[in-house]
């Protein structure tokens, strides 16, 4: 299928590694030229020109920290008006809830609230203008089943979940879409991280951790961050225009409900 977004600028933050690179590169395949950034340059660069060379697309990279507003300021300056904006930042430290400072909520909400909110805010007008726009979040299925050890992520995003469910209906007639995709464990840097936190806690080993995780997968595996990428392309396709305001969860069938 063709998605019908060759040329389309697509903004994909936190993309040097993990999700947001392999929604980076799906974009790229289907023809978009793509800007993405992350703090680190090294991998930064490198996943720009894997791209590149992947791809053959038109790839702009930016160092900068997206929950940061000089972060934000470059990668606009870079990237004023995307046809396509997929958010995403890294996730919230675990924890046990009686451990976290206003300090330690402030930046959950900065990271996986605001953030997204401010770049939504800085490129919605132009898309309603061109009548064209595609943003996709990157949540967390713990928004449908939260995670005990993840309350900040939890919370946070649940606050991103709720905003965002008001301003789909209010955007929609101008061909401008919001849908969120909600990852349940992808075989990322971050999922090692958590475990590796798991596995301190309880004094077993982080390959015990991981095993046990994938074994309670009903698709007894991790996803793989392709398949998140281009479950990413579609939403940002023409085809997809009819669909907004909706959290897609991609878990291998973990979360348990009917609907
Ligand atoms: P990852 O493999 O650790 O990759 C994170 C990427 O984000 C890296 O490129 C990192 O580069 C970049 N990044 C992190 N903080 C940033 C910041 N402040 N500014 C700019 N770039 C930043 O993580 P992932 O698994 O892809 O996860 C992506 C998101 O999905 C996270 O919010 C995570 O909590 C959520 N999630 C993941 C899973 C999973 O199983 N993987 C499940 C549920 C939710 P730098 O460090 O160089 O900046």
């Amino acid at each position: 299928m063709d998605l019908g977004i060759e040329g389309r600028r697509a903004l994909v933050c936190a993309s040097s590694k993990g999700l947001g690179r392999a929604c980076a590169l799906s974009l790229a395949r289907e023809g978009a030229q793509v800007i993405m950034l992350a703090r680190g340059r090294e991998a930064l660069e490198a996943a720009a020109d894997d791209i590149r060379r992947q791809t053959g697309a038109q790839v702009t990279a930016v160092v900068a920290d997206i929950t940061t507003e000089a972060g934000r300021t470059a990668t606009l300056a870079a990237c004023p008006d995307p046809d396509i904006l997929v958010t995403n930042a890294g996730g919230p430290k675990p924890g046990d809830f009686r451990e976290w400072s206003r300090d330690d909520w402030i930046a959950a909400l900065d990271a996986n609230m605001i953030t997204p909110i401010e770049l939504i805010r800085a490129t919605i007008d132009t898309m309603i203008e061109r009548r064209w726009g595609r943003i996709v979040n990157i949540t967390s299925a713990a928004v449908k089943m939260p995670i005990d050890i993840l309350g900040l992520s939890n919370g946070a995003r649940s606050g991103l979940t709720g905003f965002v469910a008001g301003l789909a209906r209010q955007v929609a007639a101008h061909n401008v879409t919001i849908n969120n995709l909600l990852p349940g464990p992808f075989a990322t840097d971050r999922l090692v991280q958590t475990a590796a936190r798991a596995a301190s806690d309880s004094g077993r080993s982080v390959q015990d951790i991981m095993a046990e995780r994938e074994q309670r997968v009903p698709a007894r595996r991790f996803g793989d961050p392709a398949e998140f990428g281009d479950a990413c392309a579609f939403l940002c396709s023409a085809q997809a225009g009819y669909m907004t305001g909706q959290n897609l969860v991609l878990d291998g069938g973990m979360y348990p409900g009917t609907l």
